[in-house]
């Protein structure tokens, strides 16, 4: 059964923010210095150690237009403007925040003028909304935010983070220095004593604990990520043996999920660990997800591309799939065997849009089990499979996901995917196709739709 780690720690609210949209309105805010002002609306999830904001649209406010000279010497978003913002975010259920930047780097706090108008103002939004209002403020790599909540409250928000190639925190201050545990100091040196506290919050899935996934788990308990969920209906096949790793003969027959999470302890005795002997689409399995912070895709169904899919573009979640491919023709000849390694970023083409989701497999694999071999016309063969492929995807990924999670990459821009093609020695970069009406991975689709959104439905069924 499912299990549910005891203390799971908690930051209170956050912002997401989709790397495009990020793109957008930091390009808006800190264009000359000068101060500006927007508005976001934000679809609302919960998530691992907190209430969640889901950024889904940007409505930028026009200098002298949009964003006036206010009656008490500062500027402020028109009345015309916030309006028609509010009447947006009460159609669309959605929070409304108004932003503006300030200048400096480094922290943040609104001004006693900030504070003021909030208090004249949000009051009243709220309650013509319907929904969560408030007021953030940004510098280029700090963040403060004053919530109004739908439910009455009023909290600060805890940070914003921009699943971009760099997974970015923004905070009011910096955080405050992590105490050094000396048991990773030669993973510090690399990452920080920051970035290895920011592994150390992370709350990470694993979709699949084959070959690939079971090198996945064993490395990510070793490098300190501090909650995994492990997800998997299979039980361990003798077959299995040969690439599963820290897998004993014992172990065939056992759920892959226990063997996993046997594994995990082992690696590291103070990850937090929730199984799930589940197929991803189903109800417990995506709950999980949509609690993570990071997805690792390592199981080869068009149902679980679709699913985890879903929820990376519904709740602004980075996922990564690392899959291993080794066509064998009819004749037995192989082909251009090749691995990937795909990061799947919010509002940056899905599976969709490049093709990856096959409509007619995706409807057997939605079939129940009994009827789902009969829908085949070819019965399925197994596939090659051997553990250095597996270690050279998996490379990848971890190595991409590390040094994002550590804010190491030098282009946070640099979303593409790694393809290897072994047999001639190959590694190419692809980037990701967006298709500009997708109805998952664009803002006039399901985009930071969170709690209203197809897998909060799915979540919600019996
Ligand atoms: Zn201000
Ligand atoms: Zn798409």
């Amino acid at each position: 059964m499912a299990g549910r780690p005891v203390n799971p720690p908690s930051d209170g609210w956050s912002l997401t923010v989709p790397p495009r949209l990020w793109d957008a309105l930091s390009s808006h805010l800190f264009l000359d210095g000068e101060e500006h002002g927007a508005v976001v609306l934000a679809g609302q999830a919960e998530g691992a150690r907190g209430p969640r904001l889901l950024a889904r649209e940007l409505l930028i406010a026009r200098e002298g237009e949009d964003y006036v000279a206010g009656e008490i010497g500062h500027r402020a978003l028109s009345p015309a403007f916030v309006r028609d913002a509010i009447v947006r975010a009460r159609e669309e259920r959605l929070a409304y925040l108004a932003v503006h930047c300030h200048p400096g780097r480094g922290q943040v706090r609104f001004s006693r003028v900030d504070l003021a108008s909030h208090e004249r103002g949000y009051p009243a939004l709220r309650q013509i909304s319907g929904q969560t209002v408030g007021g953030l403020v940004f510098t280029p790599d700090a963040a403060a935010g004053d919530l109004w909540l739908s439910g009455g409250d009023r909290v600060r928000l805890g940070e914003v983070v921009i699943p971009s190639g760099n997974l970015l925190r923004l905070r009011p201050s910096p955080a405050s220095p992590a105490i050094a545990d000396p048991l990773w100091d030669r993973q510090a040196r690399l990452l920080g004593d920051r970035g290895q506290e920011a592994l150390s919050r992370m709350r990470v899935a694993v979709v699949g604990l084959g070959g690939v996934g079971s090198i996945l788990v064993e490395e990510l308990s070793r490098l300190g990520v501090g909650e995994l969920v492990l997800v998997d209906d299979e039980a361990v096949d003798a077959t299995n043996l040969p690439r599963l790793i820290a897998a004993e003969r014992a172990d065939v027959g056992q759920p892959k999920t226990r063997v996993a999470a046997r594994n995990a302890a082992r690696a590291n005795p103070h990850v937090r660990l929730i199984t799930v002997p589940r197929r991803v689409e189903q109800r417990e399995a995506l709950r999980e997800l949509t609690l993570s912070d990071w997805i690792f895709l390592a199981a080869d169904s068009h149902a679980a591309r679709h699913w985890v899919n879903a929820v990376v573009q519904e709740y602004l979640i980075p996922a990564t799939q690392v899959g291993v491919k080794i066509p064998v023709t009819q004749g037995g000849e192989i082909g251009q065997i090749h691995t990937a390694t795909r990061l799947i970023t919010p509002g940056i083409g899905c599976f969709w849009c490049n093709r990856l989701i096959d409509r007619t497999e995706l409807a057997v694999e939605m079939l129940p089990a009994e009827e789902r071999e009969h829908a085949r016309y070819v019965a399925g063969v197994p596939a090659p499979s051997v553990l250095p492929l597996n270690t050279l995807a998996v490379g990848e990924a971890l190595t991409h996901f590390l040094l994002a999670t550590a804010m190491l990459h030098q282009d946070d821009r640099d979303l593409g995917s790694v393809i290897h093609r072994p047999r001639s020695r190959e590694r190419h970069l692809q980037d990701a196709r967006q298709e500009n009406s997708c109805r998952w991975c664009t803002a006039a689709g399901s985009l930071g739709r969170g709690d209203h959104g197809e897998v909060a439905m799915r979540v919600a069924s019996a």
